[in-house]
Order: C-alpha cells, then structure tokens, then sequence
C-alpha cells in the first residue's frame, strides 16, 4: 500500500453514516463555512434541521452543498457519492458503470449516470506544459457506430466493433501532449490537420517547452515558437527509455489505453473527452493523498452540471 492510499476501513471510519458524508463534501467545498449560490454570502447561513439544507441569512435563498455541481437535485443519499467517489479515485484505472453498481446496490442507469458527473467533476484545466513535452495523437475508443435505435446508454460494455489502424481509421482522435515526468494534457481532436492541432494545443505549452512529435506536417507550426523536435518512431522508443537507469518510462498513452481496454472496454466518441480527462485525473494527482484527491475533485465540481439527458442525446 502506498502512502496517499485510504483503506477501506479508514474510509469507512471517516464516513460512518449519511450525516458525516453531508459534513465532509460542505468541508470540502465550503473551507470557510457555507457560500450562498445566490449572493454570494459567505458563512451566514443557519442550517434548517427539518429540511437538511441552508438558508441564506442575507437573502433568504435555500441551498444545499450539491447546487450548481454534477450533485444537483440528486436523489442519492451523499453516503453513495462518497462511495462511489472514493472507488474510483483509489482505483488505479477507473471501474465501469456495471462493477459501480455492484459495489454501490444501484441499478446500472444509476451507476452509469453517477459515473460520467463524477467525471465530469474530474475534468480539469489543462496544466501548463514545460521542458520537453512529448506530443502525439492516438486512436482511443470505438468508431462511430450505424445504430437502427437511438444511442443507449451502454458505451462501457458492448463488445468491441470493427477496428480498423490507421489514419483512415473512423475511430475519435485524441491529442495527448506529456511532459516529461510531469503532467499531461489531453483533447478531442475533429482531425489530423494542422488547425486541430493547433487550436488543441493553444495555451498548453509554455514559452520555453521544447515539443517532441513525429514527423507529420500538422505539427510543423511548432518550430516557428520554439525548439520542436521532430523524431521518428524508434527514436521516440528510444526517447522513453530513461538515460540513467535504462527502464523504459511508462507513457501516458500506454496508460490511458489500458484504462479504457481494462475497465470501459470500448468508448464512444461523444464520452471520450470525459475518459481521457478522467485518466488524466488520476496520472496528473497520483502524488496527491486519496482523499485530497476526493476533496479536489468535489471543488472541481462546483459550476458544472451534467443532466441524463444530456448525456443520453434526448436533451
Ligand atoms: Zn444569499
């Protein structure tokens, strides 16, 4: 067990029942006491026992710590959020929607709609890129797939479809640009060209990064701001093999593609964005304590919001 590990049984000491869960997520959020959605107030709140939530003492507003997150007008208890958020940040590569609702006692719709919003309070800025920052675009997930009915809400567990290689490939592109031994960006690209490219990467670099990618013409706009380092494929094998201790260093890529092979099998281009933020969630905060990383992903959650049917397509 690592350090920034949390055992089952500490979890479980720290969220004994539904009261303690409520406490913790509003110490999370709220470090200095209550913000109300509404005026802004800051610790003038009173706590309406009967109703479970806080009234404003400025403006009279109601409001509970789930308003204006991914957690709003949720009917869960927040015992079953901090379950299923404590799963998945101490998993290494993520759980799908049916072992969610296994562990959790929810139906699978349930369980798959609490695990895109918690993704979605994973999901964060990109990081500021320096020294060298390996560049490359990957295939991650399935094609898009003929459907006679409309999309289901099954992404994680169909089985694969037909996977063609190559750039001829339907299958939803992904740039990923790494730092060395550092942290990782990631986006959904709508191509290989050099605008996707470049859009994608606007404010990801800073000035003195130097960029590492292959040789393919969408990527020579990044010699005219800095040092761009152009390099084949072995070399760019060679490059992650660590000079001092000749192990070879474990790619982001490799990584997120066991994340989404090991534990969502297939994902659909509309979520993908979603995965890949998740997986750079937990390789960007994996020196961060476990439950640093859960207090940091409920701030995270705060403006954002994902309703089912969004996610579903009825929206
Ligand atoms: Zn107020």
């Amino acid at each position: 067990m690592t350090d920034t590990a949390l055992t089952l049984r500490a979890f479980h000491d720290l969220f004994p029942d539904e009261n303690a869960a409520r406490a913790w997520f509003e110490r999370a959020r709220w470090p200095d006491g209550p913000i109300c959605p509404v005026c802004g107030c800051v610790d003038h709140a009173c706590w309406l026992r009967t109703i479970r939530r806080w009234q404003c003492t400025a403006c009279h507003r109601q409001f509970s710590v789930t308003a204006g997150t991914p957690m709003h007008r949720t009917h869960l208890p927040m015992l079953t959020w901090a379950q299923a958020i404590y799963q998945i940040v101490a998993s290494s590569k993520g759980i799908s929607a049916v072992k969610l609702s296994e562990m959790l006692g929810v139906s699978y719709q349930t369980a798959w709609h609490l695990g895109h919003r918690i993704r979605a309070m994973m999901a964060e800025d990109s990081p500021l890129l320096s020294n060298i920052v390996e560049i490359d675009k990957t295939h991650a997930g399935a094609p898009p797939r003929k459907r006679a009915k409309p999309e289901r809400a099954d992404d994680d567990c169909d089985p694969p479809p037909p996977n063609p290689e190559g750039r001829g490939t339907k299958r939803p592109l992904l740039l990923v640009a790494a730092e060395r031994g550092g942290e990782v960006a990631t986006k959904v690209i709508p191509t290989h060209g050099k605008a996707a490219v470049a859009e994608a990467l606007d404010g990801v670099l800073s000035a003195d990064a130097r960029a590492m990618t292959d040789g393919l013409p969408a990527y020579s706009h990044l010699g005219a701001e800095r040092t761009h380092l152009s390099v084949n494929q072995s070399q760019r094998e060679y490059a992650r093999t660590d000079s001092a201790t000749g192990h070879r260093v474990e790619s982001f890529s490799g990584f997120l593609g066991r994340a989404v092979v090991g534990a969502f099998h297939f994902v659909s281009p509309k979520h993908l964005g979603r995965y890949a933020g998740e997986a750079a969630f937990r390789w960007n905060r994996k020196a961060d304590a476990c439950l640093e990383r859960m207090a940091l992903l409920v701030r995270g959650g705060v403006g954002r919001t994902l309703p089912y049917r969004f996610l579903t397509g009825t929206a």
